[in-house]
């Protein structure tokens, strides 16, 4: 099967201002004009409509780092969906294990979050990943297997058709520490293998991307590998010249 098309997203996380984002992406459209990937940026949703102006054109498409799953009314601090597509969004990530962590998001949050998204026909990049503690006490796979199979069996293989899937070990996100290129990749293949038990053909069309402290001298050993399909990145995402390389890799 040819190479799928890889997928580079930075996750700006709760970074940025007026001045920085116009800074930065003027840089990285230049840079990347180019790129063969698919290049999104995921800043804070207060920026969205600025990102989304800036980028008008240009490769550089823009996600929302979370949505509600609801669709509209008494949820203070929420945005839905429909708010999200009025500004040109078209990715949305799900599950990042900040959220998971930070704000208690379960597997049945992202479950209704991806079939929300699916829904309104805009594109899920669902994240998966195990701790520090679960990796070493060997439960990786089964971590990673419920963090999938939860949301499957509660929406259906179908909501896979069009997902990126993020594997992001959790003790490799900002701490500086990678999964190696072979740990990484076993943990893709296991992704695939678990899509695949469901529907071969939605195994062969998902993209698996890895994300965790990527920067520009580790992405080329990743990419390398047969079932990496590009990255989440996050620190390094802020750095037009560094984000640049990963895109570029
Ligand atoms: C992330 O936030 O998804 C991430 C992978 O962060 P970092 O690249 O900083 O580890």
């Amino acid at each position: 099967m040819d190479r799928k098309k890889q997928f580079v997203a930075g996750n700006w996380k709760m970074n940025g201002s007026l001045a920085e984002n116009r800074e930065l992406l003027n840089e990285l459209m230049e840079l990347v004009k180019d790129a063969d990937a698919e290049v999104v940026v995921f800043p804070p949703a207060i920026y969205i409509q600025q990102v989304a102006s800036i980028t008008e054109g240009s490769n550089i498409k823009v996600g929302v780092q979370n949505v509600s799953a609801e669709a509209k009314g008494a949820f203070t601090g929420e945005i839905s969906l429909a708010m999200v597509e009025d500004f040109g969004c078209r990715y949305v990530l799900i599950g990042h294990s900040e959220r998971r962590t930070l704000y208690g998001e379960t597997d049945a949050d992202v479950a209704k979050k991806m079939k929300a998204v699916v829904d309104a026909g805009l594109i899920p990049v669902i994240c998966v990943g195990e701790t520090l503690e679960e990796r070493e006490s060997g439960r990786t796979e089964a971590v990673i297997k419920q963090q999938l199979t939860s949301v499957i069996d509660a929406i259906g293989i179908d909501a896979f058709k069009e997902a990126i899937i993020a594997y992001e070990p959790v003790w490799a996100i900002g701490t500086g520490k990678t999964a190696t290129p072979e740990e990484a990749e076993s943990v893709h293949n296991f992704i695939l293998c678990t899509l695949k038990s469901y529907d071969d053909k939605i195994s062969n069309l998902v993209r698996v991307v890895y994300g965790g402290s990527v920067n520009a001298s580790n992405v080329e050993s990743l990419f390398a590998q047969e079932n990496i399909d590009g990255a989440l990145v996050g620190g390094a995402s802020l750095k037009a010249k560094e984000f640049a390389k990963i895109v570029l890799a």
